[in-house]
């Protein structure tokens, strides 16, 4: 597979000094695809096509739904379904034999096969997919810049590191970017900054929690105000607050 380097989005994730710079980029690359599902290029043939055979997941709809273009994400799911009727009128012939003879027996006939088909029709998303190829690009990227710039080797080690689901993205890039003296030295720097930053987080949550005891009304918040979106973030991924801008 051949990978591109994409130094500059990596670079200002990094600069944002945010909890996970991984997170942001994948944030915006779905912000952009988001915009661009909706905008001129759902128009172009190869992204109709596209989005007719894979659909998008629920996620993905709900935020298509929130940017209030009604027509625009009409027009997308009344092709797809299109696509997908003459799809479903196929999967006929995976109906058990019993049912299509018009015989029922107790037993029943395999559903597997049909459950599998309508799996298989229910769970592509075209705009997870792109967003997962602009990740990996990004991904190489950092790993390159880790192992090549000597600023950026600087930068990872004083930041927050990254969530959980990305440092574990991270060192599965890494068995195949990083030779095993490196593989170990990332290693080592990735978890020993997740967690410094956990501990952190869950000191602050702690205080957050304690601040709802009268007792302590009147002391300071410290850094606690943002602390259960900041852990939850760290432990999951980015999904809750708002981006540091
Ligand atoms: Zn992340
Ligand atoms: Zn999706």
């Amino acid at each position: 597979m051949q990978y591109h380097l994409d130094t500059i989005p990596v670079w200002e994730a990094m600069e944002k000094e945010d909890c996970c710079p991984l997170c942001a980029l994948y944030q915006k690359c779905e912000l952009s695809e988001i915009d661009r599902s909706l905008g001129g290029s759902v128009m172009e043939p190869s992204v109709r096509i596209q989005v007719n055979e894979r659909g998008m997941c629920q996620t993905h709809h709900k935020q298509l739904f929130m940017m209030q273009n009604r027509l625009g994400h009409a027009l997308m799911v009344d092709s797809h379904s299109k696509e997908l009727i003459k799809k479903l009128d196929k999967l006929d012939k995976l109906l058990p034999a019993n049912e299509k003879r018009g015989l029922f027996s107790a037993k029943g006939g395999d559903l597997d096969p049909l459950i599998n088909a309508l799996d298989g029709l229910s769970n592509t998303c075209v705009i997870c997919e792109n967003i997962d190829q602009h990740m990996l690009r990004y991904t190489y990227t950092f790993l390159h810049l880790w192992k090549n710039d000597k600023a950026f080797l600087k930068k990872w080690d004083g930041s927050n590191g990254v969530c959980m689901p990305h440092a574990a993205m991270l060192l599965t890039h890494a068995k195949k970017h990083l030779n095993e003296k490196q593989q170990s030295a990332f290693a080592a720097s990735l978890l020993s900054l997740l967690k410094e930053n956990l501990v952190q987080d869950e000191k602050d949550l702690e205080w957050f929690t304690l601040k709802f005891d009268y007792r302590n009304q009147d002391k300071p918040w410290g850094n606690s105000k943002n602390a259960l979106e900041r852990t939850i973030n760290r432990l999951r991924g980015r999904c809750v607050g708002d981006e540091k801008k």
